[in-house]
């Protein structure tokens, strides 16, 4: 018998200048970037608080406040590992993934094949076993006027039964 738990995150960030533009660990060749105190990956961010809620756990900005300089311009892939051996260390492990970005730019369809295999390395699970949707606001609200991006992720987790 496994317990199987879900989990939900969401996450945004504003574009900002002369930034690195870092989505689900894959770096962009652009003139701007996501402000942040990380590398302001949105995409893992949003994974992150999905995989530490699903554990009953506090938000990443409980483990990783952004009033600490370790953090500054920090790989989340970092980040996301360590929320991952947060888990195992409960006794979870992870199901599936399914993450959506919205996005007016840059064009992320030829990308997510490499977020995933980046994103599995982290999670210790299969590219398979990761989903990814790229989509835009169709123009609306302040995401569609391209002025940021943002990320829900859905994942699953089990507990096996001892
Ligand atoms: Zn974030």
């Amino acid at each position: 018998m496994a317990t199987i738990r879900i989990g939900h995150g969401y996450d945004i960030h504003a574009f900002a200048p002369k930034r690195p533009l870092v989505l689900g660990g894959v770096t962009f060749d652009t003139d701007y970037g996501l402000d942040g105190h990380s590398d302001a990956d949105v995409m893992t961010h949003a994974l992150c608080d999905a995989l530490l809620g699903a554990a009953g756990l506090p938000d990443i900005g409980h483990f990783f406040p952004d009033t600490n300089p370790s953090f500054k311009n920090i790989d989340s892939q970092i980040l996301l590992k360590r929320v991952v051996a947060q888990l195992h260390q409960r006794g979870f492990t992870i199901g599936n993934v399914d993450i959506s970005v919205i996005a007016e730019k840059p064009r992320l369809i030829n990308r997510l094949g490499e977020m995933k295999i980046i994103l599995a390395n982290s999670l210790g699970i299969s590219a398979e076993d990761i989903a990814i949707k790229a989509t835009t606001n169709e123009g609306l609200d302040d995401l569609g006027k391209g002025l940021g991006i943002a990320a829900h992720a859905v994942v699953l987790i089990e507990k096996s039964k001892l």
